[in-house]
């Protein structure tokens, strides 16, 4: 595998191209195949030696998410809201801090049994909008290693 850090900035405007082009391809051959390599990248790969997706991109909290995190935490949805979230530019209700405040130092989540459904899904490269979420993942490349490594086998394979 290529050294995710010394060769991501080397490869963005590629990547944009491919993503793109992937597009074009068989849209059930594509993601068929991201789903397999996704599987495979994710055995090699240990996300709690990671943890880059907390420390840098803030989930996503809907409705239920919040709900369900503020009654874990004992808190009413204000106090939750107040304390941990703001609305984006996008206007998304997302965490409002990075790092996220329930990373721990370990990089393991203190919410992990009701985090996000963001999170749960994060890098979403094994689901069916793979190809709807293209501009994600042209995005991030540049944040998740996995996300890198299965877009350099996407390219091996439908090159
Ligand atoms: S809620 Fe948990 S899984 Fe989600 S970003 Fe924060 S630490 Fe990571
Ligand atoms: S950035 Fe990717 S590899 Fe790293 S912890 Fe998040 S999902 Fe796992």
């Amino acid at each position: 595998m290529h050294s995710w850090l010394s060769h991501r900035d080397s490869v963005v405007e590629e990547n944009k191209k491919f993503l793109v082009r992937l597009t074009k391809q068989n849209h059930k051959e594509v993601v068929s195949k991201a789903d397999s390599i996704h599987d495979e990248v994710f055995m090699r790969i240990d996300c709690l030696q990671c943890a880059n997706c907390c420390k840098s991109i803030p989930p996503i909290v809907n409705q239920t998410d919040s709900r369900r995190i503020a009654n874990y935490l004992q808190l009413s949805e204000s106090q939750f809201y107040q304390k941990y979230l703001l609305k984006d530019e996008d206007g998304d209700t997302v965490i409002n801090q990075s790092p996220c405040p329930f990373l721990e130092p370990d990089n393991k989540c203190r919410i992990y049994e009701v985090r996000p459904k963001a999170c749960r899904e994060y890098p979403h490269t094994n689901n069916r909008e793979f190809i709807k979420n293209i501009r994600l993942h042209i995005q991030n490349t540049h944040y998740c290693p996995a996300v890198f490594h299965i877009v350099e086998q996407l390219k091996t394979y439908f090159k």
